[in-house]
């Protein structure tokens, strides 16, 4: 084990100022899951993303799990949901007691393939039983195929999430990912680009869903002075401490955009000539906010696997992982329908198998990063050599 410290995939990066946000909300004593910062906070994301109205949240799986409350999904209803996500995508179809439909990537963004989403509405349609909703996951911080998917989704009615948590800031036709579906959703874990520690954020344009939204993320409570409760609802809110970290946070959100996207284009200098290594693209008229640099490996090509790789740099204390394993393929799902891309096509098995997620945090320095380089180089090299 090597003596450097620990380079992680994407770890907190504070600005400074959470301190001063956190502080207010300790002299005005707001220590509750409401206040100042959750009501600033919320507006001034949907300002950044140019949406009518937004509710903070105690996670970004409670954001989802609320857009399903609010489109009236229960128990034997389809919900379809991109395959190639983290598993928090799918986790609330599953509180509900719906039915996951899990539908392909296709290979210009790693996102829901329009193709495979079109012929599962097809055979929905057939069968006479539409989903109830549709969880469209921007992968890494990479939109969505939204136009083509939206205009789907519409011909039948289909209402569409947005699972937006790895890519908040990122853009897609000049508008903010996150805002094109019925609702998008955010995340604010650890990990993700700007952080919370854990939250969330549900996003829509339908004041009305959020100010119900809002309802049921607080117990339901009936306006009545006696605690009257009507419908089960959830502890869902965000806290005002954590809401304080939030708007510091979304005030460098730009920032962590643009280092991100230059420790990506550094890897594109150190890798991009070398054959059999593709980095996931970024689909023109979008900007991708390189929440994670992710690419493929050829192994014929390189004489080396992904978790081979892995380990290598996992020797030198550094952080790498395989992209997310497909939800189709995960034990809990096991049986349910999958859509591939094309007939015998599945992109998402494809890159499951090829893909690997470099360290891209914002806060990484020039050094860190050469480590990074240096040791994916060595490994790559001596490998080639003892193909030759
Ligand atoms: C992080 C993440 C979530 C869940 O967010 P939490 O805030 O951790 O609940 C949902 N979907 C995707 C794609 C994510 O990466």
């Amino acid at each position: 084990m090597s003596n450097y410290s620990r380079i992680f995939l994407s770890s907190p990066h504070m600005s400074g100022n959470e301190q001063k946000y956190i502080n207010e909300a300790f002299e005005t004593n707001w220590i509750a899951p409401l206040g100042p910062n959750v009501d600033q906070f919320e507006r001034e994301l949907s300002d950044y993303v140019d949406v009518r109205d937004a509710a903070a949240t105690s996670s970004g799986t409670a954001a989802i799990h609320l857009a399903l409350q609010l489109l009236e999904v229960e128990q034997g209803d389809v919900v379809f949901c991109s395959s190639l996500t983290f598993i928090a995508s799918a986790n609330p179809i599953v509180y509900q007691g719906a039915e996951p439909v899990f539908i392909d990537s296709e290979p210009d963004t790693w996102n829901m393939s329009p193709l495979a989403l079109e012929r599962a509405l097809l055979d929905a349609e057939y069968e006479g039983k539409l989903p109830k909703a549709v969880i469209v996951v921007n992968l890494y911080g990479q939109s969505a195929k939204m136009d083509e998917i939206m205009a789907i989704c519409n011909r039948y009615s289909v209402p569409v999430i947005e699972d937006a948590a790895e890519s908040l800031g990122a853009e897609y036709k000049g508008k903010k990912s996150g805002t094109f579906g019925k609702f998008g959703i955010y995340s604010f874990n650890g990990n993700k680009i700007i952080t919370t520690s854990g939250g969330g954020m549900l996003v829509s344009n339908d004041e009305a869903a959020l100010k119900k939204a809002r309802f049921l993320a607080t117990q339901a409570r009936d306006p009545a002075p006696h605690y009257q409760h009507s419908v089960a609802g959830y502890n869902y809110r965000m806290s005002n401490i954590l809401a304080g970290v939030g708007r510091a946070q979304l005030e460098v959100l730009n920032d962590r955009v643009a280092a991100r996207r230059s420790i990506f284009n550094r890897y594109v200098e150190a890798f991009g000539n070398i054959e059999g290594i593709n980095f996931m693209p970024e689909l023109e008229g979008t900007l991708h906010n390189r929440w994670l640099t992710t690419l493929t490996i050829d192994r014929e090509e390189l004489g080396v696997s992904p978790m081979k790789l892995i380990d290598a740099l996992a020797e030198e204390n550094i952080e790498a992982r395989p992209v997310w394993k497909p939800l189709h393929l995960q034990p809990l799902f096991e049986g349910k329908k999958y859509y591939m891309h094309e007939e015998g096509r599945s992109v998402s098995d494809k890159l499951f198998a090829n893909g690997l997620c470099l360290p891209s945090g914002s806060n990484m320095t020039e050094e860190q990063q050469q480590r990074v380089i240096d040791k994916v180089l060595d490994v790559v090299h001596s490998n080639k050599v003892r193909i030759s």
